[in-house]
């Protein structure tokens, strides 16, 4: 299964991971919009995005929610009827929805973000296990 795992240790807090986040999957520079989404915390980087765990595939009355082949959590917008059980449900509150976007919006490790992150602070493993 594939995640995007975070070492909050190393996170100066630029921001650089979600404009990348936010231009490449809403086409827009904007935090709001981003899958993965950093603050500061009492001095100290907090990174909130999905780690996968599946909980939100069987809380979705449409079934418009489901692990691809690599195990990430995809959703099937075609489905989807943004009643936003999901993003209630999200235990890591990690499904996001924004009302400019007409579904709820995850990380799916893609990994562009890991790429522009200057300190090392993100990378998509694997964890060995089907999820
Ligand atoms: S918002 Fe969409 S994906 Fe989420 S639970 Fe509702 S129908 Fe399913
Ligand atoms: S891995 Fe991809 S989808 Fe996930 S937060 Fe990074 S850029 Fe966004």
């Amino acid at each position: 299964m594939k995640l995007l795992k975070t070492y909050l240790d190393r996170c100066v807090q630029c921001g650089a991971c979600m404009s990348a986040c936010s231009k490449a999957w809403a086409k827009e520079d904007s935090p709001e919009l981003s899958r993965v989404r950093v603050k500061t915390v009492t001095g100290m980087a907090d990174i909130r995005v999905c780690d996968q765990c599946g909980g939100c595939i069987a809380v979705c009355p449409s079934l418009a929610l489901s692990r691809d082949k690599d195990g990430v959590v995809r959703i099937d917008r075609k489905k989807c009827t943004s009643c936003l059980m999901c993003v209630g449900f999200c235990p890591s509150a990690s499904m996001f929805f924004s009302d400019r976007i007409p579904s709820p919006y995850k990380c799916v490790a893609c990994g562009i973000c890991v790429r522009v992150c200057p300190e090392g602070a993100l990378e998509i493993i694997d964890t060995g296990k089907e999820g």
